[in-house]
């Protein structure tokens, strides 16, 4: 458990040269320790308004001027911390952040750990846990869709949602209950079903939060597609067509391809990863096998495969058999090099969708990149606003959520007193599931878990 009384402080900027530095000080020593750090003349700055700033020298324990600086005093709860804070705006360069962070721990401040400062918004209340990751998610959001849909939970759009599902069904749980007091015969016959009926438009709107997980895999994590095929094909020439750049290196030599590159593409606000693997093919090299080997674990965990095969000379044998084996919902059969000759006829191979391309001249690029942003996109609806997404915590509360409501239901349908007891316990287990995802309900490893993965000074 993480004290809230001590005084924390940590450079909030990255490391590195620039314009300015950050150092981030919040607890209720704050103001005390800058005015001590104040080398101005006048009242102590921290005795002015909240809410402005002052432009002074800083001053180490002995007394000798280390910067120039802001001091920017934000007295709680109006901070992000609701504590008091104090930000001190330094020159920026990695020493001279370390200076004057120095000189905040020596004058009385405890180095924060990670994610600290957004632990204590959340602890003392001013964000639930749903809106403490948004702040993770828009750090390390690589798209404009992706930071929409994390600022969208900051602002609370998901705890809204959930928060109005909560409240109808702890109605529903009360509503349920009440029926208890009755003697059977005296109950009303449609009470029964028709909260069984509440119970399942709850359900349905549970499963629509859920599958916003889909969006926000993919929005977060992106996707595996992986570029297969036997040596020479032209698997790198169509990374380098994909990519617009030339980092694959593209060579005659069957083989020069022999680990994999991997590199990242955005479509539509979507990081795909793409990865050029080495060629597939019978060798003794054990440089190449291990190459090869790697490649295959790729294609076990990939999210798509394409398939690339040289449509000027007939198709081999292993290419056949590894079309076999490819899911025809993620995959992609290219056949390259049509300006030498079309002798693999594109109705040779069945079931798999399947393009015709002359990479070398760029042709076929975009109808290949096409097929990757139809196939990708299938389950999510990228048209529609940028929207909070679930994460996998979320999700996984939120399923837990749902098989308790679901098995309630069950229970209710019998319409007898035994039924609607369990059906009631269990619906509680559910909204305990979901005080869990807003953080009502926490366990401090679950917090150590989340914060740990931010980084210090957030
Ligand atoms: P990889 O081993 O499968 O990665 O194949 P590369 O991308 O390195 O390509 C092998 C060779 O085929 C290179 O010389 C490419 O320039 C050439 N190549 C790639 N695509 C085409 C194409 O569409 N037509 C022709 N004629 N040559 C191509």
């Amino acid at each position: 458990m993480q004290d809230l009384d001590d005084t924390i402080a940590a450079i909030a900027t990255p490391l590195g040269e620039g314009g300015i530095a950050v150092i981030r000080i919040s607890g209720p020593a704050s103001f005390g320790i800058a005015d001590r750090l104040y080398g101005g003349s006048g009242l102590p700055p921290s005795s002015r308004l909240p809410g402005t700033f002052v432009v002074a020298p800083l001053h180490g324990a002995d007394g000798a001027v280390m910067d120039e600086v802001l001091f920017l005093f934000m007295r709680g709860p109006r901070s992000y911390t609701t504590q008091d804070v104090v930000e001190i705006q330094s020159h920026g360069g990695n020493l001279n952040a370390h200076r004057i962070l120095q000189c905040v721990l020596t004058a009385g401040a405890r180095l924060a750990a990670p994610g600290e400062f957004t632990r204590r918004a959340f602890l003392l209340g001013r964000l639930d846990l749903t809106q403490a990751e948004a702040v993770l998610d828009l750090i390390r959001a690589r798209s404009d869709r992706a930071a929409a849909a994390a600022v969208e939970q900051l602002e609370g759009g998901l705890s809204r949602r959930l928060h109005d599902i909560e409240e109808r069904l702890i109605v529903l749980v009360a509503d349920l209950e009440a029926t208890l007091d009755f003697p059977d015969d005296e109950l009303p016959d449609p009470v029964l079903p028709e909260l069984a009926q509440q119970g399942l438009a709850i359900h349905s709107d549970l499963q629509a939060i859920i599958s916003s997980w889909e969006e926000g895999k993919l929005l977060r994590d992106g996707v595996l597609v992986v570029i297969t095929g036997r040596p020479n094909v032209g698997k790198s020439t169509l990374l380098n067509g994909l990519l617009e750049t030339d980092r694959a290196i593209v060579s005659e030599v069957p083989g020069t391809t022999r680990d994999s590159i991997e590199e990242t593409l955005m479509v539509q606000g979507i990081p795909v990863r793409l990865v050029d693997t080495a060629g597939l093919r019978d060798t003794s090299c054990s440089v190449e096998r291990e190459g090869m080997k790697r490649t295959k674990k790729y294609i076990e965990v990939a999210d798509y495969q394409i398939l690339v095969i040289d449509g000027s000379e007939q198709i081999a044998s292993e290419e056949r058999a590894w079309i076999t084996g490819m899911p025809v919902d993620r995959s992609l059969i290219i056949l390259n090099k049509r300006d030498l000759g079309e002798v693999v006829k594109g109705d040779e191979i069945t079931g798999l969708p399947t393009l015709e391309t002359s990479l070398i001249n760029r042709t076929g690029v975009n109808e290949v990149k096409e097929a990757l942003v139809t196939s990708l996109l299938r389950k999510v609806n990228l048209t529609a606003r940028p929207q909070a997404v679930v994460s996998e915590r979320h999700k996984m509360l939120l399923q837990s959520t749902v098989e308790e409501l679901g098995e309630a239901i069950r229970h209710l349908k019998g319409e007898d007193e035994e039924g609607s007891i369990l059906a009631a316990s269990l619906m509680r287990g559910g909204l305990d599931q979901m005080s869990r995802i807003t953080g009502r309900t926490y366990e401090e490893a679950l917090l150590d878990a989340i914060f740990s993965r931010f980084c210090v000074g957030k």
